[in-house]
């Protein structure tokens, strides 16, 4: 195997990636903020972070992943109130939409899904450790980070920090991507918003201040990865390192991976602008969401996608190719002895061919369109050999090993629903009967209704099969 080697953004340099503590990784990504139902932008974000984790694990390594799901911040509050709803009641239908997109994405859940909402005294705690280090100053009843007195503020962002310049304080959690900028660590109470009372006042956190808290009590004061999308790195992630490294005086992340935006007509696709698609809406324009998936990961993560009907079309013929291919192979696994071609061993040399062309490009920070290309190479090259008699029964089990291996990381061959398809194979068969019987009328009425519902059958020397449309 070669190395891995993974894009820091810290250090802008594509670097060798080991972990901390040997064999096992540990991994934060930033999660939704439930405001709103998620898009695909969002989706996309998180798919790669779960494809980093399988990749990781692909390799041997023990992933412990936490995901944060920010659950009070200044739009959930405005949008509540506009609602008429408290909090905990606005999110949780939007928290359900995350889990069940994610699910029918086929993204495995993270280890833990720590709500913001509950670990207030941990947040509490890190801003009290900031005052004693000297960090923070108040102000009308919130606290602030004081950015002049970190020397290192910028390092991730390498925004420019002017020490002579009094810095202006900043009360909300986006801001200008220009300025570094004192910023709020926990906010005073205000009429109409949630708030807690605490040592350090009755209010509420900052978003920055949630995820130090949170990743550094699940993970501890160092860990291996932080991921999120490039529009995280400020203020968001500059001032996460300064919230953890300014209260423990350690390195907080050591590799930060971003990914870029998912676009739509070359614009972001973003809730504030209103250009999103969730979903729920991609499966009414008569796309699985396999296919979304598929579209997803065929960009590398640190390319910008521009999304369009034509990549969804793109990934439904891919993944139907991937589906014929399997088939095929079933077809020469299930023939009789006579039928199987003879083993000349060039099956293991395409296997071969195959995973290590897989590994070179996921090793090279997760190039998925080299990971795909490697895929398709192989299936084209294995459908040759096939062409030419030269793949045995065992030589096609090993290439459905090899692809089963591949896609425990990638995720992308078609999943036939069991019970469905059980009763596929009945009307099959009953076709087959019809049609030795000579009632050809019958077996026709048959491959109607299935084309009916979508199923196409193929008639071949080895039999029927059948494939979704
Ligand atoms: P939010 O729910 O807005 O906090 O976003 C959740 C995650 O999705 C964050 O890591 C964002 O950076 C990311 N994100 C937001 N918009 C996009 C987009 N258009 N493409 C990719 N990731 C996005
Ligand atoms: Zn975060």
């Amino acid at each position: 195997m070669s190395d891995l080697k993974l894009y820091n953004t810290l250090t802008r340099d594509k670097e060798l990636f080991i972990p901390l503590v040997p064999g096992q990784v540990r991994m934060y990504s930033c999660g939704p903020t439930v405001y709103n139902r998620p898009h695909i932008g969002n989706l996309r974000t998180f798919l790669w972070s779960d494809l980093l984790r399988r990749y990781l694990e692909f390799r041997g390594l023990q992933v412990k992943q936490v995901m944060n799901i920010t659950d009070v911040e200044d739009k959930i509050i405005r949008n509540a109130n506009a609602a008429g709803k408290d909090i905990k009641s606005y999110t949780a239908p939007f928290i359900d939409e995350f889990h069940a997109s994610l699910a029918e994405l086929r993204v495995r859940p993270a280890d833990a899904y720590p709500r913001a909402t509950d670990y207030i005294p941990q947040m509490v705690e890190l801003v009290e450790k900031l005052k004693e280090r000297g960090h923070t100053y108040a102000a009308d009843g919130s606290t602030y980070f004081r950015v002049s007195t970190l020397p290192g503020y910028g390092k991730l962002s390498r925004i420019e920090v002017d020490s002579s310049s009094d810095f202006t304080r900043i009360e909300t959690d986006e801001y200008e991507k220009e300025n570094a900028r004192d910023f709020v660590l926990w906010k005073a109470k205000k009429e109409g918003e949630p708030s807690w009372p605490t040592e350090i006042g009755e209010g509420r956190p900052g978003w920055h201040l949630e995820c130090s808290a949170m990743s550094m009590h699940l993970l501890g004061e160092t860990f291996d990865i932080h991921t999120g999308a490039v529009d995280l790195i400020f203020p968001h992630h500059e001032n996460e390192i300064a919230q953890s490294e300014g209260a423990t005086g350690k390195p907080f992340v050591r590799f930060w991976i971003h990914g870029e935006h998912l676009n739509i007509e070359q614009q972001k696709m973003s809730k504030s602008l209103g250009n999103i698609y969730t979903l729920a809406e991609i499966k009414e324009m008569g796309y699985s969401p396999l296919a979304l998936r598929y579209a997803l990961l065929s960009v590398p993560y640190r390319t910008k996608l521009n999304f369009t009907r034509q990549s969804l079309d793109d990934a439904k013929n891919a993944l139907e190719r991937i589906e014929s291919f399997l088939l095929r192979l079933d077809g020469i696994v299930t023939s009789a002895p006579a039928d199987a071609a003879h083993s000349d061993g060039h099956a293991d040399q395409l296997i071969g061919k195959f995973l290590i062309a897989f590994e070179e490009a996921m090793d090279d920070d997760l190039n998925t369109a080299g990971a795909l290309g490697a895929l398709f190479t192989f299936i084209r090259d294995a459908n040759t050999a096939m062409d030419a008699g030269r793949i045995s029964a065992a030589d096609a089990a090993g290439m459905r090993a090899a692809l089963t291996k591949v896609d425990g990381v990638l995720d992308i061959v078609p999943r036939r629903d069991e019970n469905v398809d059980a009763d596929i194979e009945k009307m099959i068969e009953a076709r087959i009967a019809a049609r030795k019987a000579r009632n050809f009328a019958e077996g026709d009425r048959i491959r109607d209704e299935l084309l009916a519902r979508g199923i196409l059958l193929e008639d071949t020397p080895q039999g029927t099969r059948w494939r979704r449309k």
